[in-house]
């Protein structure tokens, strides 16, 4: 059999065949096209200035542990900007444990400081908690992840916060994005996919702007850049992870993209096209700062509160 030569390098032996681009790649090439693609995203949405102190949300997982490698190598070339990683322990037991053990690894080997808040610290109980409360209130309309993804999103942005950073990276990948937009759309709720913009533009001194580098990678390749890489990463899934019609939306969009490459890609610059005419048709909300907690908020009590106060732990 004949080997296959890198068609960017043309000496190297290719090992990844892209697709969507039609390229064939050697491990290098692959591992620099993926650091070019996130500088060109980077730049594409303004999504940096030279001196940012950026704080990575790093789960543990291959994606963010990915994302925390990108860019400390690009951080290299920005002698003024720093990195600061975040990782926030929901507390859930015999699973985020061993993934905050991988993200502090990592940093280490990066030289890169990590701090951890948890929910236990910042709310007063955990996750593995809240989801013995929500049973026992019989608030079950509301899935684990619904409470763990906002409560998460108050933690990350007041780590961030406490960090002095001027953005918040998260590594939600092209997969993530793309399934996020058509889950809006089979929800019912279309104007939301206005607000996740690959760089926020909410505007509260004690809102921290959110940045996603890696919004237009495919999961599969971030994977392989964590496996080039070396990079240990937990693959467990989370035991409450339940998001039934995102899974059968993944399944969708792979089968799609095996059978026309570059279908995510579609979408997801489909949406970019006409995300600001969205934009306009949602009435801009003024953010507030919520009586009971004092962060940012568009009502009078943040949803945090709101679902904290519900489930009788407020
Ligand atoms: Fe939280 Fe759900 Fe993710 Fe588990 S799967 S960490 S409960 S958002
Ligand atoms: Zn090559
Ligand atoms: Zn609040």
């Amino acid at each position: 059999m004949s080997t296959v030569i890198c068609n960017i390098c043309e000496r190297r032996e290719a090992f990844f065949f892209r697709p969507y681009s039609g390229d064939k790649l050697c491990r290098k090439c692959f591992t620099m096209s993926i650091k070019n693609k996130v500088r060109a995203t980077i730049a594409k949405y303004n999504m940096l200035e030279y001196d940012d102190r950026i704080a990575i949300a790093v789960s543990g997982g291959k994606d963010s542990l990915s994302l925390l490698h990108v860019l400390a190598r690009i951080e290299r070339n920005f002698p003024k900007a720093s990195l600061v990683a975040v990782s926030i322990d929901e507390g859930i037991t015999g699973y985020r444990d061993e993934a905050i053990k991988m993200a502090a690894e990592k940093c280490k080997e990066l030289g890169v400081a990590h701090h951890i808040v948890s929910f236990k610290e910042l709310y007063g109980y955990t996750q593995d908690e809240i989801v013995t409360r929500r049973k026992r209130e019989e608030k079950t309309e509301l899935t684990p992840c619904a409470y763990c993804g906002v409560l998460r999103r108050k933690a990350l942005n007041i780590a961030a916060r406490e960090m002095k950073a001027d953005k918040v990276a998260t590594a939600h990948t092209l997969d993530d994005e793309t399934q996020t937009i058509l889950l809006n759309i089979l929800h019912g709720d279309p104007l939301r996919i206005a607000r996740q913009k690959p760089l926020t533009d909410d505007v509260h001194p004690k809102l921290v702007q959110r940045i996603k580098p890696f919004c237009e990678i495919p999961e599969r390749e971030t994977a392989l850049y964590a496996y080039i890489k070396k990079i240990r990463f937990q693959d467990m899934p989370c035991p409450y992870a339940s998001e039934a019609m995102r899974n059968d939306i993944r399944l969708f969009l792979n089968r799609m993209e095996h059978k026309h490459a570059g279908t995510k890609f579609t979408v997801f610059k489909s949406i970019e096209k006409i995300r600001p005419a969205i934009g306009r048709m949602v009435r801009k909300e003024e953010l507030t700062e919520c009586v009971k907690c004092g962060e940012p908020t568009t009502g009078e009590i943040c949803k945090t509160c709101e679902m904290l106060q519900q489930l009788k732990m407020l």
